[in-house]
């Protein structure tokens, strides 16, 4: 069965998978949704004896239909290899009454590298798929971390190269660190006296530059993005879902076709749209519990209806979620609207210009499988301390916002169903606050010792991601001003 993909927005033509994996955005500003969300008609008896790969396999290859078997089992071994630091590569933790999903034994310690690693293979094929013979340029503006993700997807890949962007005095010293040392004949990493909305803003713009296409084009290249509205991002993310199930059942935690409750830490509305999804696809799931930090806008909007982006922006503990635009959101709201685009057009063009919009009453009715729960500074904390008593397990300050609102879920409604919480982020990649929530003193101390101290705490080795920026040698160094960033771009692919 040939699953198509058509944009949020309606104007463009429905797409191959691949070709909706090259373009990443449709032309008339929408997201490409699967047309259909294919059936995951394989029994729990023969996923749970699969490995993380296998399961990967079975449900990618229903949604990414023109690709061959041995295509996407190719990419599926390139992605999920040592640069994981288990062959489980996502394992589970049960504690505090929950199970948490650990999506962060990648090559950076945080869940972006569960899409990340496979967008570049998937990327790669798609262009071999559709004729394209210049290599793919990957442009990225980051405030941190999705920069490094994306660096160690695409290092190395034949056929692309990645330039990356960054505020030179916007990111932590660690994040910094950890893009300077990047490895990689086909990366590059520059730093702009900017702040990151200058970045951002030189970059959607190098991309909707035809004359600058037109010269990338004559020398054999062409840009692409590995932001995460791409569908290449999105499926990838259903598998650990499919995959934690199978476990569960697999470990006799729960029966076959028992429901499970899924909570995740929530900012641009990927992670737990890929956990809607596998709901889609016949997972046994029953609440999608959608969990904000101080930037509530989620919140909010799954308990009036109303999406308000007219707000303070609020800088957390958890900063990958802050986020007042939750672009994967707009996949949804398409879906409750019946998939009518031009109601969803209406919408998205009232929150960009007025700043607002207002769902229906009969579009709020389905989203029943949905509920909004949020903590507070002071909450995050105070979980991460809690569980760490309770528990004896450290989990990072994303993953806290989660187990917080999971906990406020439990004491509202009393349901006992058993719940996966996507634990996004490890511990070590936010040391600091961490450490800072279990009381110890951090001042004076630097990352890197803190660390130390994180691991006797933990008793979970510092992970390798952390030991490799100690002492790596610095390979970046390159600093412009912002307007100048496209004659970087031209120089670093020998254009002129
Ligand atoms: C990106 C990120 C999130 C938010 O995920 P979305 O898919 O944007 O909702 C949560 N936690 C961490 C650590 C992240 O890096």
């Amino acid at each position: 069965m040939q699953v198509l993909y058509k944009s949020t927005r309606g104007k463009e033509k429905k797409v191959t998978a691949s070709e909706a994996i090259l373009k990443g955005l449709s032309e008339d500003g929408g997201l490409f949704v699967p047309e259909k969300i294919p059936a995951l008609d394989v029994p729990m008896e023969q996923l749970a004896d699969m490995s993380y790969q296998e399961v990967a396999f079975e449900v990618m290859s229903r949604f990414l239909t023109d690709f061959t078997e041995e295509e996407l089992k190719e990419c599926i071994s390139r992605a999920y290899d040592e640069k994981f630091d288990t062959s489980q590569i996502a394992p589970l933790h049960e504690a505090d009454g929950a199970y948490f999903l650990e999506l962060f034994h990648g090559a950076t310690i945080a869940f972006k590298d569960m899409a990340l690693s496979i967008l570049p293979h998937l990327m790669t094929t798609a262009a071999k798929k559709n004729q394209i013979k210049n290599e793919i340029v990957i442009l990225t503006a980051t405030s941190g971390d999705t920069g490094k993700a994306a660096l160690a997807g695409f290092a190395d890949v034949p056929g692309t190269r990645i330039i990356v962007f960054y505020p030179k005095n916007g990111v932590s010293p660690i994040q910094e660190k950890q893009m300077v040392t990047q490895k990689g004949q086909n990366t590059y990493v520059v730093g702009i006296t900017g702040n990151f909305d200058d970045a951002q803003t030189a970059v959607k713009k190098m991309f909707n530059d035809r004359e600058l296409a037109r010269e990338l084009d004559e020398a054999g290249f062409q840009f692409s993005s590995a932001n995460s509205i791409n569908i290449g991002r999105l499926v990838p993310q259903i598998v650990y879902y499919v995959y934690a199930y199978a476990t569960l059942f697999r470990e006799g935690k729960i029966k076959d076709r028992e429901m499970i409750n899924i909570v995740v830490p929530t900012g641009n509305f990927g992670n737990i749209l890929a956990a809607f999804y596998a709901k889609q696809m016949g997972l046994p799931v029953n609440k999608l519990i959608c969990a904000s930090n101080e930037n509530k806008v989620l919140f909010d909007f799954f308990g009036t209806g109303t999406y308000d982006r007219r707000r303070e922006f609020v800088l957390t503990s958890s900063p990958s979620m802050d986020i007042l635009i939750s672009s994967n959101l707009e996949r949804l709201i398409y879906r409750i609207a019946g998939n009518d685009a031009q109601k969803c057009s209406l919408l998205m063009k009232n929150l960009s210009e007025q700043g607002e919009y207002t769902i229906t009453e009969e579009m709020k009715g389905q989203l029943e499988d949905f509920c909004g729960y949020f903590c507070s500074e002071e909450e995050t904390a105070k979980t991460i301390a809690r569980i760490y008593q309770n528990s004896s397990y450290v989990i990072d300050t994303h993953t806290a916002v989660a187990a917080g609102a999971y906990k406020k879920y439990v004491n509202d409604t009393g349901d006992g169903t058993p719940a996966v919480i996507a634990s996004t982020a490890s511990p070590y990649k936010f040391t600091r606050s961490v450490m800072e929530a279990l009381g110890v003193s951090t001042a004076g101390a630097d990352d890197f010792a803190l660390a130390d101290q994180l691991s006797v705490i933990s008793k979970v080795a510092v992970p390798r991601a952390v030991e490799e920026i100690r002492t790596a040698p610095v390979l970046h160094d390159r600093v412009v001003d912002a307007p100048d960033m496209p004659a970087a771009v031209k120089e670093i692919l020998g254009i002129r």
